[in-house]
């Protein structure tokens, strides 16, 4: 197996037995066998490619900010997009790589009088992961901004979709639901007024400083949003504010955020989450869902 995927990418950007807490923002994470670093998304597509062909599990991830894996880690190769890094901007659309970072573009924009992507600022993720994520803050989301976006599928052919063929829902996407590889977008932005777009970015940046622990290692909101209810205030109203299993904490700034306190293990954190979850169904009959995606073998 190393061989062939050394006539793909060279041995610098191979890595064994690599822990997945290095490479996500909850600093969490057990081994997987191997991790990738395509330079191109010609290099993403041969590494799909190569893994369906053999049957290797894999997954794909960017800068693993939506992502607890669990402490066994995961038996296969994960894919790292950030090498897929290069953009050029177009009129007024930006067409990017999927390992660009998200809050980067933002500025990009705002650096050109690009207007649209304020939201993003502070959003500490990758393009691809916030295209399969639908991400989103304040007013936007990347439903409203997304062009065009280059996916791989099963076979490892590339297929272009149209944003109406997108199925951007909350926190959802087809790329989620279908299992696609996302290597590229072009973003739709609008021609602004510098200084506007940035006073509105430096806006986001205070709230997101207000009101999120940003000092401590997480993975943003631990559960989706339901219907009628906000989880944070939810959760700090039955009392869970500071409450800790192992290293995993409700964060004590903002209750729809855990975070990792010290040394918290995957299984700190899913307990917790099975906890508030048990509590939430309890209390609220609320049936609390991960916005995390949670992956690793069991
Ligand atoms: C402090 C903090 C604040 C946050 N605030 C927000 C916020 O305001 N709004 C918001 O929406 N999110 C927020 N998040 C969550 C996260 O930043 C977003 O979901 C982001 O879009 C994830 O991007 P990523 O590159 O880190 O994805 P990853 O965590 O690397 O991956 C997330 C999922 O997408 C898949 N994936 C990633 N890249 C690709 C690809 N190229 N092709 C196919 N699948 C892929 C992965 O397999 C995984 O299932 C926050 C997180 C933190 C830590």
């Amino acid at each position: 197996m190393y061989s062939d995927i050394l006539k793909i990418i060279p041995e610098d950007r191979v890595k064994a037995n690599e822990e997945m807490k290095w490479h996500t923002s909850f600093q969490i994470g057990g081994p997987v066998d191997l991790m990738l670093f395509p330079g191109n998304c010609g290099e993403l597509r041969e590494l799909i490619k190569y893994c369906r062909g053999k049957s290797t599990a894999f997954f794909v991830f960017g800068l693993g900010s939506n992502l607890l894996v669990r402490d066994k880690g995961f038996r296969g190769v994960a894919i790292k997009t950030n090498g897929l890094n290069s953009y050029s901007i177009m009129g007024e659309n930006i067409i990017a790589e999927a390992g660009v970072s998200l809050s980067e573009l933002a500025r990009i924009a705002a650096d050109n009088s690009l207007s649209g992507l304020e939201f993003a600022e502070g959003i500490p993720g990758s393009l691809g992961g916030a295209v399969v994520m639908n991400a989103g803050a304040y007013d936007g989301e990347m439903k409203s901004v997304l062009l065009e976006v280059a996916a791989i599928d099963a076979k490892g052919n590339e297929k272009i979709f149209k944003s109406h063929e997108m199925k951007m829902g909350y926190r959802s996407s087809i790329f989620q639901e279908e299992d696609y590889i996302v290597a590229s977008a072009t973003i739709e932005l609008q021609r602004g007024i510098m200084k506007e777009i940035k006073a509105k970015m430096e806006d986001f940046a205070i709230r997101r400083r207000e009101k999120q622990p940003l000092d401590l290692p997480s993975a943003g909101s631990t559960f989706r949003r339901p219907e009628g209810f906000y989880v944070g205030p939810m959760l700090e109203k039955m009392g869970l504010k500071g409450f800790r299993i192992g290293g995993a904490e409700v964060s004590r700034k903002h209750a729809g955020f855990i975070v990792n306190a010290g040394n918290a293990t995957a299984s700190d954190v899913l307990k917790l989450i099975e906890y508030i979850r048990a509590k939430a169904q309890e209390q609220y009959g609320v049936n609390l869902q991960p916005e995390v995606r949670i992956l690793g073998e069991e």
